[in-house]
């Protein structure tokens, strides 16, 4: 089988490095397992994988290093898997283009469901001129990039130009998390400030426009500190 998706691990811990190399191996993913930085780049720019799973803590370089060098030559999808809790982290990490942010210990289900999440994203980024066609669902929402129009229930659900920015951007990101300064830039523009006041009070309005108890959201979900995260389409 040479059409396994290939994954570089990156962990100095052996026995998480262990579990992550178990966990996608027994899923059907070709894994190669790296315990430094300078090991971790070598492997990635000799094996070109379809994933990195990046620990930021290593013993010879900064994960966010990693991130950088990867970044500044391809766009292989990065999901950091690391035990810094900071929201600093977070936004420092998805910022410099990593994908997704796990915090360890995390479960084997969430972890491979980012997995999937950035392969799959990996694989539609290919065809850009599709971007914002078709339809969009999750739950009882439905986004018609066609018409520029939400539903809820079958309802039209009124949103401004900059509401409805908002949510097709996350829908086309669903299960990924988009940072306050990326969606900040996206919508307004790339000389928006570091306030993201602006950004919340949009939110709460989308949220009381589609969410049926908007304090506890079911189609957009905050990281706290970092950023907005849409619930992933059903298929
Ligand atoms: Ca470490």
């Amino acid at each position: 089988m040479n059409n396994k998706p290939t994954i570089v691990a990156v962990e100095d811990e052996n026995s998480i490095l262990n579990i992550l190399e178990m966990v996608c191996k027994s899923s059907g993913y070709q894994v190669y397992t790296a315990k430094s930085g300078s090991e971790a780049l070598m492997m990635i720019s000799s094996y070109c994988p379809d994933l990195i799973l990046l620990d930021l803590g290593l013993p010879d370089m900064d994960g966010f290093k990693i991130i950088q060098s990867v970044r500044s030559w391809s766009s292989i999808p990065i999901i950091v898997v690391s035990a810094r809790n900071h929201e600093k982290d977070k936004v420092s990490a998805l910022d410099l283009g990593a994908d997704d942010y796990l915090t360890k210990p995390f479960g084997t289900a969430e972890l491979l469901a980012r997995v999937r999440t950035a392969l799959r994203h990996a694989s539609g980024d290919g065809n850009k001129t599709k971007a914002y066609e078709g339809i969009f669902r999750v739950g009882d929402l439905t986004i018609d990039y066609d018409k520029r129009q939400v539903f809820k229930n079958g309802q039209n659900v009124h949103l401004t130009q900059n509401e409805y920015k908002i949510v097709a951007l996350l829908s086309k990101h669903s299960g990924k998390v988009l940072t306050y300064d990326f969606l900040m830039k996206q919508i307004w523009g790339p000389n928006m400030g570091s306030d993201n006041r602006i950004l919340r009070v949009n939110m709460a309005n989308i949220r009381r426009k589609i969410e049926t108890q908007p304090a506890d959201p079911a189609y957009i979900f905050t990281e706290i500190g970092v950023g907005y995260r849409m619930a992933e389409e059903k298929g």
